[in-house]
């Protein structure tokens, strides 16, 4: 009997599914279960994502690929009106959800961590999969204890919703929670053009870049007096998550219970 672990991918046919069918028929430790993606995709899993044929036709019906194949884990990279019910059908059939999909809201995460204690499985919610991010975060929590004055970069793509984003607002957080509150900058600043100096977020600043070609990057610059340090993640390409997915992958065999934040597989 193959010690594989068993993956089901949900989304297989998007952005980010096809790099996570990549990652499992390309590493050892791993094995394609199933694939399904919403949109009929009639397509061998391994092609759609550019590899040779993985003998695993991309199905519609996730409950059908749960209760037919002996599975681990599901890893879900779908809509956040799709994944709340993956999750929850994944964790009945004591299949482990690590889910990348965005949108959950903590009453939602509380219930599903009650499924998964209930069932004994570990599962993982991880808006930010990406290990260089997660370390971005932590160092400028860190970096605030000693440099209380700083502002927050973000670069995205322009074709964006959301200002700022996601990110952004998890780094401001957590660097709110490690910085001695002050209102930095002149008490008397006006703005002649209006937002010239970004959005306010308790006492300090997050501008939001938008332009093409952009992926995504962030830096927080800390100002003291005769020095400045910048901390700064750039993610060129969606396979630069894939790592993390791995990671957590490995980790939620481990385990009981929900899971939320990847940072709490990064010391
Ligand atoms: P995408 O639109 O390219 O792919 C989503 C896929 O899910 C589509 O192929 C769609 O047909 C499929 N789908 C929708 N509902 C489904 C269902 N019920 N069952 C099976 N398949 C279904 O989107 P994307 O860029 O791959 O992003 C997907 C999600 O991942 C978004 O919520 C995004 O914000 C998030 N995301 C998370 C991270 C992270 O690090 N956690 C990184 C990038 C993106």
């Amino acid at each position: 009997m193959s010690n594989k672990i068993r993956v089901i991918v949900a989304g297989a046919g998007g952005r980010m599914g096809k790099e996570v069918v990549k990652l499992v028929l390309q590493d050892d430790a791993l094995e394609l279960a199933a694939a399904v993606d919403r949109s009929p995709q009639e397509q061998d899993a391994g092609r759609l994502a550019g590899l040779p044929d993985a003998g695993i036709v991309v199905s519609e019906d996730l409950e059908e690929a749960l209760a037919s194949s002996t599975a681990d884990v599901l890893v879900d990279f779908t809509t956040p009106q799709s994944a709340y019910r993956n999750t929850a059908l994944a964790i009945k059939y004591g299949v482990r959800p690590v889910i990348g999909t965005t949108g959950f809201t903590p009453e939602q995460i509380a219930e599903l961590d009650k499924q998964c204690l209930d069932q004994g499985i570990g599962g993982l919610i991880a808006p930010n999969f990406s290990i260089g991010v997660i370390l971005m975060m932590k160092f400028a929590a860190q970096a605030a204890k000693y440099f209380p004055h700083l502002e927050i970069i973000e670069y995205h793509g322009d074709q964006k919703l959301d200002a700022p984003s996601g990110t952004a607002i998890k780094t401001a957080e957590l660097i709110s929670e490690a910085r001695q509150e002050l209102r930095q900058g002149n008490p008397q600043e006006e703005e002649t053009i209006e937002g010239a100096r970004g959005g306010y977020y308790n006492g300090f600043r997050i501008h939001s870049v938008r332009l093409p070609g952009v992926f995504a990057q962030q830096e927080v610059i800390f100002g003291g007096f005769g020095q400045s340090l910048k901390i700064r993640a750039d993610s060129y390409e969606r396979a630069g998550y894939m790592p993390g997915v791995k990671l957590g992958i490995q980790k939620v065999m481990e385990y009981t219970g929900m899971i939320y934040g990847f940072e709490h597989f990064i010391e």
